[in-house]
C-alpha cells in the first residue's frame, strides 16, 4: 500500500476517537470496548494494518529526524492496566531509539516538589526532531491529586493558593503550555487510553493468576480502583478543559488491545502527516560540492 493510501486509511482509524473541543465531550458516550465494527475474527487484518502504520511511521520519523524542525510530544494517561507500556512499546518499535525519548512519571521526588507542577515535564520535553513521549504527565496534577486532596496537603504549594478554583487554574496553566509549544513548534497530541472497570479487573487478576505477571500488579493498584468513579469524573473533567484543535485528545478505546495499538498507531501517523514532512533540500553550492567530492573518491 502507499504511503498516500495508508495515511488515508490512519485518520479513519483516528479521526472518531480525536476529541478537538472539550466542552461537547461526554465519556459516557466513548465505549471502552468499541472496534468500529471489527470482530475477533478481523484480528489478524488489523495486525496487518498496525505492521503498515508502524512502517509508514518508522518513515514518517525519518523525516522528521532530518528536517529538524517540529518536535512532536505525545502523551500518555489512563488508569492502571489499560495499556500504556504495551501501546507505547509496540507502536513505537519500527522507529529510530535515536529520534524518540520516553518519559515515565512517577510520584514527584523532593527535588519535583521543591518546584512548580510544570517544571518536571518541562525539563524531559522532546527536541526537535524528536518524538518525545510521556508515560503519564502534568495530567496526573489534576487526576490522581484531584481524587487524594492529601497528595495537594503534602507539596509545598502555599497553602492561600489552594483555593476552589485550583482545578479551574490548572486547566488554564497546561491549555497556555500546549498553546505556547505549538507556537514553538512542538506538536502535542494526548491519550487517554479508555478501559472498562470489568476489563481492569480481569486484567488484575490476570496479573494476580500469572506468575510472570505478578511483578505488574501492586496492592495500590486496587486501592485506586476503589476510586473508580472519582477518577472518571476527573478524567472528563480533564478532557472538557483541555481538549482543543491544537493540541487534541484521543480517546482510545481500551478494553482490546489490539484495537488500542491500530488507534494509537493511527493517530501518530495522522499526526506526523500533517506535517508535510520533507527530507530537507540541498542547494546547488552544496550539489556542486558533493559532485567534487564524488570525482575525487572515484579517482582514488
Ligand atoms: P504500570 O502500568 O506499570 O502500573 P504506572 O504508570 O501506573 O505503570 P506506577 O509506578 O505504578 O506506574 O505508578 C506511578 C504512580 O505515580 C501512579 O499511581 C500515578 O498516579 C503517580 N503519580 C504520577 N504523577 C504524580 C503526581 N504529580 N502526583 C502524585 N502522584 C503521581
Ligand atoms: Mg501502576
Amino acid at each position: 500500500m502507499k504511503t498516500e493510501q495508508l495515511i488515508e486509511k490512519a485518520r479513519k482509524f483516528a479521526e472518531p476517537f480525536r476529541v478537538n473541543k472539550g466542552k461537547d465531550f461526554r465519556l459516557k458516550n466513548a465505549m471502552p470496548g468499541e472496534t468500529l465494527g471489527l470482530g475477533n475474527e478481523d484480528k489478524p487484518r488489523a495486525q496487518e494494518a498496525l505492521t503498515m502504520g508502524i512502517e509508514a511511521l518508522a518513515e514518517l520519523q525519518d523525516k522528521l529526524y532530518a528536517q529538524d524542525k517540529w518536535a512532536v510530544l505525545l502523551i500518555f494517561q489512563a488508569m492502571d492496566a489499560a495499556g500504556k507500556d504495551g501501546a507505547i512499546k509496540h507502536v513505537m518499535s519500527g522507529v529510530n531509539p535515536q529520534g524518540c525519548q520516553v518519559v515515565s512519571f512517577k510520584s514527584p521526588s523532593a527535588d519535583d516538589l521543591d518546584h512548580d507542577y510544570l517544571w518536571r515535564c518541562m525539563k524531559s520535553l522532546p527536541n526537535r526532531g524528536h518524538i518525545g513521549i510521556f508515560n503519564r504527565s502534568c495530567y496526573e496534577e489534576t487526576v490522581v491529586v484531584r481524587v487524594h486532596p492529601e497528595i495537594m496537603a503534602r507539596q509545598k504549594v502555599p497553602v492561600e493558593l489552594i483555593t476552589k478554583k485550583i482545578w479551574e487554574q490548572r486547566f488554564a496553566d497546561i491549555r497556555n503550555f500546549e498553546e505556547y509549544l505549538s507556537n514553538n513548534g512542538v506538536v502535542v497530541r494526548k491519550f487517554f487510553l479508555h478501559l472498562s472497570k470489568n476489563e481492569q479487573k480481569r486484567r488484575f487478576l490476570e496479573r494476580i493468576e500469572i506468575p510472570d505477571k505478578n511483578w505488574k500488579f501492586s496492592a495500590s493498584d486496587a486501592v485506586e480502583r476503589e476510586h473508580w468513579d472519582e477518577y472518571m469524573e476527573v478524567y472528563e473533567d480533564m478532557i472538557r478543559n483541555t481538549a482543543t484543535e491544537k493540541s487534541p485528545w484521543y480517546v482510545v478505546p481500551a478494553d482490546n488491545k489490539w484495537f488500542t495499538r491500530v488507534v494509537v498507531a493511527a493517530a501518530i501517523v495522522e499526526t506526523l502527516a500533517s506535517l508535510d514532512l520533507k527530507y530537507p533540500e540541498v542547494d546547488k553550492d552544496k550539489l556542486a560540492e558533493l559532485a567534487a567530492i564524488k570525482r575525487q573518491l572515484l579517482k582514488e
